[in-house]
């Protein structure tokens, strides 16, 4: 099977800020794609995904209302093609939908060599809209997503129904990292004489009452400046993800958390949170949040370092059963032993003669990992993580 990435992966890795998910996702490790509804998308999230569909099928029939749209067949076109049809046009001003093309593989290559990483594969790439205009100078253009909110509109049929979804990303670097990308490849593919490609992408966002109510306006595309994303986002492309998928699976970091929702690895991941008595067998800790208690148990193991690591899960169940220790601790990083008492909601005072301190969330995640190592209900599957 030959390894390849999509754009619609990049951004839900960045939507997920999961390694894993990347490195699964690479190597082919088998998830819940063929079960597509093994979990269950939020009312939310479905509405979200209903919103993104409706809002692009507004504007592609406003664009041929305006006479401003050019529908190419979905297959993957040529430099050569797609100027065939852009000369055959006779206007100005218009947006292509359909456009679809495979990354150039040799270009990358070299971009990968450049930056001394082993290149990676990529697979179909599919841009909402190029955006044409006719100049003098020759044919401008420049990618559009269309966007119906701040949320990553994903309609890759090779993701799980609930992964195309869930993948609603608070930030809007996921959704950057997509039109980035297309930007790159379509600037080999797309090259002068006739050609000229852009500094900047858009990002078509509906009228500020909303879609049913007003109609697309150009004057909602905002632009996104593609020299300030280049320098990370190719960081991230050439040097990070090779780095990230050629890692042993064990040594690559994860953390199952509330975001987790949809992931077609969500079950494997639920499982092996367990079986490993990792802090996501806790709910509702975000990746901020283990980040602050993996210091603390970072700290503790200095002093003294503990020979063979614990699972997390029991050494924080040590950690606050030894208050002399947490009180050197505290003496160490205040910050950092004040935001885990928070994080695992532990009591704000603690009686004098009380030698240990009992995070209810820490003893509840205990008491699953213990059952989970019991063979019986491991056979009958009795477990379940929620
Ligand atoms: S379920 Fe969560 S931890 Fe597992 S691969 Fe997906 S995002 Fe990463």
């Amino acid at each position: 099977m030959k390894r390849s990435l999509t754009a619609t992966n990049l951004a839900i890795y960045q939507h997920l800020n999961c390694d894993l998910y990347i490195h699964n996702i690479y190597n082919g490790a088998k998830g819940s794609a063929g079960t597509e509804l093994s979990s269950s998308p939020s009312e939310l999230t479905k509405a979200h995904y209903k919103r993104g569909l409706e809002w692009e099928s507004v504007l592609y029939a406003w664009l041929d209302d305006s006479n401003l749209l050019l529908t190419v067949p979905q297959i993957p076109v040529e430099g050569d093609t797609l100027l065939e049809n852009i000369f055959a046009d006779d206007r100005n001003y218009f947006f292509i939908a359909g456009v679809t093309f495979w990354p150039p593989e040799a270009q990358l290559a070299e971009k990968f060599k450049e930056s001394l990483s082993p290149p990676l594969h990529f697979g179909l790439a599919k841009p909402d809209l190029l955006e044409i205009r006719r100049t003098n100078d020759g044919i401008q253009w420049r990618v559009i997503d269309a966007k119906a909110s701040q949320h990553v509109k994903v309609r890759d049929p090779a993701l799980s129904l609930s992964e195309r979804m869930t993948c609603s990303s608070p930030s809007k670097v996921s959704h950057h990292t997509q039109v980035y990308f297309y930007t790159l490849c379509l600037n080999f593919i797309l090259q002068s004489p006739h050609f000229r490609g852009q500094d900047s992408a858009g990002v078509w966002l509906p009228p500020k009452d909303g879609f049913h109510t007003d109609p697309p306006s150009l004057s909602d595309i905002s632009s996104i400046s593609l020299p300030l994303l280049a320098p990370p986002l190719d960081t991230l492309l050439f040097r990070t993800l090779p780095r990230v998928v050629a890692q042993p699976r064990e040594s690559v970091k994860w953390h199952f958390n509330p975001l987790c929702q949809g992931c077609r690895f969500e079950s494997g991941c639920k499982s092996r949170v367990l079986e490993e008595g990792q802090l996501g067998v806790m709910p509702n800790i975000s990746i901020d949040d283990s980040r602050t208690l993996k210091d603390l148990l970072r700290m503790s193991r200095v002093t003294p370092p503990i020979p063979k690591p614990l699972a997390d899960i029991e050494e924080l169940h040590n950690l606050f059963s030894n208050r002399h220790k947490l009180e050197r601790l505290r003496k160490l990083s205040p910050s950092v032993v004040k935001k885990a008492n928070q994080i695992l909601a532990l009591p704000k005072k603690t009686c004098r003669n009380e030698e240990t301190k009992r995070s209810p969330l820490v003893e509840a995640a205990r008491e699953k990992t213990i059952l989970a190592s019991s063979p019986l209900l491991k056979i009958n599957g009795f477990l379940t993580l929620s």
